[in-house]
């Protein structure tokens, strides 16, 4: 339990009483009492004192025993004492206000608490460190450095001269292309964060459940020879190479007299229609049937990787492809290399061999790409101004807007409506 602010002290000294007293960054045994004064139960403390710790101010932390009725009784007795509980993402809010984590860092907080995956946990690390704030300042201070030249030469005339245009130009474009990069890599950090999405569509009996219940290596969807038993849209996950693939299995694409399946391959139709990549599953041990032809035409010149099934006992369909499925796998989800082969074909399309380098800097969240457009805007503003040979000065607004801007990713900028949207993504104690 972890109490910060400038009573923490006192407040934890009529909680946890111990031999001696609490000295910082010192770990001590004591005992905790409750509202009445009787010990509810014996742990370490630890004080760390300001300006040295995580949110900047004297933080006491008690290490309990996991019961709920100590915490319970442990808190109860922290409020009588003049605590009161923190708000979602309230510790984070005071480090960035204590000037502990700039804004982009503190977001990184709670991308990492959400990270559901390898790669979303590293690259939110690789912005907790300070990358994304870097690359942003960066930019702002270049900007700045031309903003004062610019102010030098406005104030004193004689002194100071003029920044050369083609300098000013150059600089400029060199600032939108640094911050288009960083809007790509925001397209790249999504897809980090939120995984791709993943349909499996294909005729009843073709063998997407067996192909789902191989992908994530037990046993979730129910196998059944029955055609039609899926019928509802099952969403799971798994990774390739630390990205997340969130699976939509959906019911038999076929046309159907059954109303509750004719709702499960409605359903199928919508989630195929919403992935982003298609895994087009077809028994390739047979001649293909109308559903099979349907179901290929239907996802043909979209993001798909197509697998002609059950080559373990027959390739009659696979032989007889149209062109259009030249490129497909032949083989059975039974088969361990089928399935290395078509988690490399869901790389390959899904994210198109991107390399994930997650020590980039990125953009993390739709507010901070909404800060960066905003940015670009005002330095095509400044570049429109300087190729229309207007007097080079007058950039000068255009630039101060691109610095604003960026200011707000960072917080430098941060005004408390905008903080207030930032601290609501995180729960309570972080
Ligand atoms: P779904 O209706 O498309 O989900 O198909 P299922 O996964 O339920 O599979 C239908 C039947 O085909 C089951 O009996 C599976 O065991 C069988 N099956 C699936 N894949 C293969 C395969 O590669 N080879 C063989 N021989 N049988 C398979």
């Amino acid at each position: 339990m972890r109490c910060s602010g400038p009573d923490a002290r006192k407040i934890a000294a009529r909680v946890f009483a111990s031999r001696e007293p609490l000295r910082d960054r010192v770990v001590t045994y004591g005992e905790v009492l409750d509202v009445g004064g009787v010990v509810i139960d014996r742990c370490l403390a630890v004080a760390m004192d300001a300006p040295r710790t995580a949110t900047g101010e004297d933080v006491v932390e008690l290490h309990l025993h996991g019961s709920p009725v100590v915490a319970r009784e442990t808190l109860r007795a922290l409020f009588h004492a003049g605590a009161r509980a923190a708000g979602p993402g309230e510790f984070t809010r005071r480090a960035f206000l204590n000037g502990k984590l700039d804004l982009s860092a503190a977001e990184a907080v709670a991308d990492m608490i959400d990270a559901e995956s390898r790669a979303a946990a590293h690259a939110a690390q690789a912005n907790l460190a300070g990358a994304l704030r870097a690359a942003v300042d960066d930019v702002c201070r270049q900007m700045s450095r031309m903003l004062e030249e610019l102010a030098g030469s406005i104030d004193y005339p004689d002194e100071v001269p003029e920044p050369a245009r083609e300098r000013v130009h150059a600089l400029v474009a060199e600032a939108d292309a640094r911050l288009g990069e960083l809007v790509r890599d925001w397209e790249r950090g999504r897809l980090v964060r939120e995984g791709v999405s993943l349909a499996i569509v294909g005729p009843p009996n073709a063998g997407k459940s067996s192909l789902l219940n191989a992908l994530l290596g037990d046993e979730r969807a129910i196998v059944s020879e029955i055609p039609g038993t899926t019928r509802d849209v099952i969403e799971e996950m798994f990774d390739i190479d630390g990205v997340r693939v969130r699976v939509l299995d959906t019911a038999g694409l076929r046309d159907t007299d059954d109303a509750i399946e004719r709702l499960g391959v409605e359903r199928a139709r919508t989630a195929l229609g919403a992935a982003a990549v298609a895994l087009v599953v077809v028994d390739g041990s047979l001649a293909l049937d109308a559903d099979a032809r349907d179901v290929l035409e239907r996802t043909r010149g979209r993001t798909r990787v197509v697998l002609f099934n059950k080559r373990d006992i027959g390739t009659a369909g696979f032989d007889a492809r149209a062109d259009a499925e030249n490129d497909a796998l032949s083989g059975s989800v039974f088969d361990r290399s089928t399935l290395a082969a078509l988690r490399d074909g869901i790389a390959a399309v899904g994210w198109n061999g991107l390399q994930l380098d997650l020590t980039r800097p990125h953009l993390a969240s739709a507010r901070q790409a909404d800060a960066v457009a905003r940015a670009q805007e005002s330095l095509w503003d400044a570049l429109r101004t300087l190729d229309g040979g207007d007097p080079i000065d007058l950039v000068a607004p255009a630039l101060l807007n691109a610095v604003a801007a960026l200011g707000e990713i960072t917080g430098a900028a941060a005004t408390e409506h905008l903080l207030d949207g930032v601290f609501a993504r995180f729960c309570i104690g972080k």
